[in-house]
């Protein structure tokens, strides 16, 4: 070996290091360099396992790994665990001789470790692993240089040990992020399921009573109906999102008047406005609008929006839908001055679950969800929604869709600054 060798190998080492994502293949150079510049038979990177108890070999030769495979160092009671535990490295000329050596790894791999070098690895202040050079060619012993060569090996194993914990918890949470979301989809597909049959008795006989009553008991019924009507919405609002998750959602698309989708949608909330003394009105331009869709969707997606601008005006406050044609698309607004959504929570209401205020802290009834849905719905028709507000002034929530003389994809890129 040349006296510059060991430099030019580091300095290769450390190139590949800021390449290197995968842990094996970069641990495998390590190991290679450590047993060559150090003149040794073999190599070992132990990892300290989660409990912090033992190690397991991380990296070894390859003609060792199935033996070591499953073996596990203990801490207390290895060369090993004792550089671990004192971040400090050892020099070991004759392993058999020295009290802490463990021999369970020996016995597996049928080898017999006669002098070894060992360096912790450290990131940052924490001890991942220990690096071990074992013995040393000829009977030589391992010298201080071979420490210095081990320790610079074990500083450049330790990003990529970091780098592939750290990528290991971002899998983790990934993982359970996604287990959340199979749950919440599950929750709402039993509860909707579940709540739809009772409800829709409620909401029957409640209205037939109303109908038969006496005058004296007929606000006590309303309050129920009223009630049972909100829970509906939510219920349907579950069983839509559900639908849609489980691509059981499609269109049936006809001919739609736009016209008549508002005015119906806009009846079911007149009773409501009233109560509240928000002005509900609506501009279409020209008269009406036909396109190609479902009317049930959209009247989905439009109910949402108009439900949630009333439920965010106040008293004395007003509602404005209006419905323009443009180029290859229709374009419906919602329009309130109501309380607005802050700039932070903007880029985020059309996500499901999502709400501004806390659930627990809210004045306002709701899962979070009638956005979501309209979004969906809008999507499903080639159309694109997004919102605009300023928080205490009000919010302007839009809609298009294609229009059926062109039905050409919403255009990319144009509507983006408020997506
Ligand atoms: P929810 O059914 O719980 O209201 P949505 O998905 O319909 O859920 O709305 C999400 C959040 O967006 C609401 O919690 C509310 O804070 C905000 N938001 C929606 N529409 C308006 C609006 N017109 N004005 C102010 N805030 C709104």
């Amino acid at each position: 070996m040349t006296e510059n060798e060991p430099i030019q190998r580091l300095l290769d080492l450390s190139r590949n290091l800021s390449l290197s994502l995968d842990l094996e293949p970069f641990l495998q150079q390590v190991l290679s360099a450590a047993s060559e510049l150090t003149s040794s038979e073999v190599a070992s990177v132990l990892e300290v396992e989660e409990s912090g108890g033992q190690f397991r070999f991380l990296a070894v030769p390859w003609f060792h790994r199935d033996a070591l495979k499953s073996v596990r160092v203990p801490v207390k009671g290895s060369i090993a665990g004792w550089v671990y535990q004192n971040v400090k490295p050892a020099l070991v000329a004759d392993v058999p001789a020295d009290g802490r050596h463990f021999k369970g790894a020996d016995q597996a791999a049928e080898f017999v470790t006669r002098s070894l070098a060992a360096v912790p690895i450290v990131y940052k202040g924490e001890t991942l692993g220990v690096l071990e050079a074992v013995n040393k060619t000829g009977s030589a012993h391992y010298t201080e240089d071979d420490l210095t060569i081990l320790e610079t090996l074990a500083s450049q194993a330790a990003v990529v040990l970091q780098n592939a914990r750290l990528m290991e918890r971002v899998q983790k949470s990934l993982n359970e992020m996604a287990q959340l979301d199979k749950m919440k989809a599950d929750f709402i597909a039993i509860a909707s399921h579940e709540l739809r049959t009772p409800l829709g008795l409620i909401l029957g006989h409640s209205t037939f009573l109303r109908e038969v009553i006496t005058d004296e008991h007929k606000s006590q019924l309303d309050i129920i109906v009223r009630n049972a009507m909100r829970l509906k919405e939510i219920v349907d609002n579950m069983a839509n999102m559900d639908n849609v998750q489980r691509g059981m959602a499609s269109l049936r698309s006809r001919s739609v008047s736009i016209k008549r989708v508002i005015e119906e949608v806009m009846d079911t909330f007149h009773d409501e406005a009233r109560e509240k003394r928000v002005t509900l009105r609506v501009e279409i331009k020209p008269e009406d609008i036909l396109i190609e869709g479902d009317a049930a969707k959209i009247a989905i997606a439009l109910s949402n929006l108009v439900k949630n601008a009333i439920v965010f005006t106040d008293s004395g406050g007003h509602v404005l839908v209006a419905a323009e044609q443009i180029p290859g698309y229709v374009k419906v607004s919602v329009m309130d001055d109501g309380i607005g959504i802050p700039a932070r929570d903007l880029p985020h209401i059309f996500e499901r679950f999502y709400q501004v205020e806390s659930h627990l802290t809210r004045r306002h009834g709701g899962m979070g969800l009638g956005l979501s849905v309209a979004r969906v719905m809008v999507e499903m028709h080639g159309g694109r929604i997004w919102a605009e507000s300023v928080e205490g002034k009000g919010s302007n929530f839009t809609f298009i869709l294609p229009h059926e003389s062109d039905q050409a994809a919403a255009p990319d890129g144009a509507f983006h600054k408020s997506l």
